[in-house]
């Protein structure tokens, strides 16, 4: 699974879900490292990198995320081994829907 494809699938489950979902599609012009991709819920927001399974992460990306952790903010990387249990688990922590996985259609 590429980061496109990641990214599709996680905006899927935040829209199914009933979270609000931002992704900054073309960072070039902002300050570098800020987490491409920010998930709001009645009960809390989530700001993550979201990467391959090999992707690096920049020492700005590093920063920004440790960053946002030392001020209390769940900040993180997801990668496609966190699809879909981790991602799934996270967004219901934030007060989004309970979703189910369905292999039958990951599989088709
Ligand atoms: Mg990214």
């Amino acid at each position: 699974m590429t980061e496109a494809q990641l990214l599709a699938v996680v905006r899927d489950a935040c829209k199914w879900s009933g979270l609000l979902v931002y992704h900054t599609f073309d960072s070039r012009r902002s300050e570098r490292g800020f987490p491409d991709t920010v998930v709001c819920g009645p009960r809390g927001v989530l700001y993550r990198e979201l990467k391959s399974e090999r992707g690096r992460l920049t020492a700005d990306q590093q920063t920004w995320l440790d960053r946002l952790t030392q001020a209390g903010v769940d900040a993180s990387v997801w990668r496609p081994d966190d699809w879909p249990s981790r991602v799934f688990a996270e967004l219901h922590g934030i007060g989004g829907r309970r979703l189910l996985y369905d292999d039958r259609r990951a599989a088709s």
